[in-house]
């Protein structure tokens, strides 16, 4: 299989039929094998309804139907476990994305570079989704150092090797180029056109800026202390268990000098808080080191890119 394109899916009845009419047409065009897997995120439109009658009638169609909705995320994942091609895009179902951009996908990649994620550009949305988006695409590119535009794009292009390689659950699906390029990948960005949503509804509302910000905290603790979780929680724990312990001290020797009753001073609060906050820091720190051993033999802490044996 050389293309597999992965689209989840949630109410979008009214676009998966000329979505898949417009994929087949470009994937004529090209030549090779390809699948077209579509994962139904729980619809309850009716969109499997119209999945089943195209299944019937297109060979190089899949449909995965979840039993309720797990989010995009999952979906994605789902529909990587299912792909065989070398090549394997995502795109969104709700027709924004177009098809015709697949064979500018295909020279990105032949360039050298392991996933190229989509700008679009100019975005057809409304100002209550660009102007978070903008803001929300600078705080990644300011604490990741990759330079993209548009990190949540769903229409990207992988290569095998990176999707087998990306774990995807909960609302990672944002932050795929961090999570490649974290893993070593070459990461491309290229331009790709984008329609206004003419048929259904945007699944997202203002509740994934919240969770976008606590994900990026996720993906970036992930990215650098996944395997060394004590160096991020070793230090703070030294440091207040040490502040709090020179402060008991310090009172204790006032107390030994007879300079009067200590148990009445905010200060004796304070130096006992720092010295149970600096043992919990380093119990999580140890518990996560723990926890990395225990898991360093399903998820290896390493990406081969090619070897010569
Ligand atoms: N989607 C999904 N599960 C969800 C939410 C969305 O499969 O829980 C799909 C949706 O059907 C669409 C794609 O993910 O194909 C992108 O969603 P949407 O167009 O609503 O996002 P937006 O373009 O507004 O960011
Ligand atoms: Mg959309």
């Amino acid at each position: 299989m050389d293309f597999s394109v992965v689209i989840p899916v949630l109410n979008e009845r009214e676009n998966v039929a000329k979505l898949l009419v417009a994929l087949i047409d470009v994937f004529e065009s090209l030549s090779g094998e390809y699948e077209i897997i579509f994962i139904d995120d729980g619809s309850i439109d009716g969109t499997f309804e119209v999945l089943t009658e195209l299944y019937e009638r297109c060979s190089q169609l899949k449909v995965l139907q979840f039993r309720r909705n797990f989010g995009k995320s999952a979906a994605l994942a789902a529909g990587f476990a299912a792909a065989q091609g070398e090549i394997v895009f995502t795109m969104d179902g709700d027709l924004q994305d177009d098809p015709a951009e697949i064979p500018g996908f295909l020279e990105k990649l032949d360039q050298g570079y392991d996933l190229v994620s989509g700008w679009k550009y100019p975005r057809q949305d409304p100002l209550t989704k660009t102007l978070p988006s903008k803001f929300f695409n600078f705080v990644v590119r300011l604490t990741t150092g990759v330079r993209l535009h548009d990190f949540n794009c769903g229409f990207k292009a992988y290569r095998r090797e990176v999707m087998q390689d990306i774990h995807l659950y909960g609302a990672l699906h944002r932050y795929v180029p961090i999570l490649a390029h974290q893993k070593g990948y070459r990461v491309a960005e290229m331009q790709v056109a984008h329609r206004p949503r003419v048929f259904g509804k945007s699944k997202f509302g203002a509740a994934r800026f919240m969770r976008g910000a606590l994900d990026l905290l996720t993906v970036l603790f992930l990215g650098e202390y996944r395997w060394r979780p004590l160096h991020l929680f070793g230090w703070p724990g030294i440091g207040c268990f040490g502040f709090g312990l020179l402060i008991n001290c310090y009172l204790t020797i006032l107390w030994v000098a007879g300079q009067g009753p200590i148990g009445n001073r905010p200060l004796l609060i304070l130096g006992v808080l720092l010295m149970m906050v600096g043992v919990q820091f380093f119990s999580i720190g140890l518990l996560a080191e723990m926890f990395a051993l225990a898991t360093s033999k399903d998820t290896v802490p390493y990406s081969i890119r090619r070897r010569l044996e």
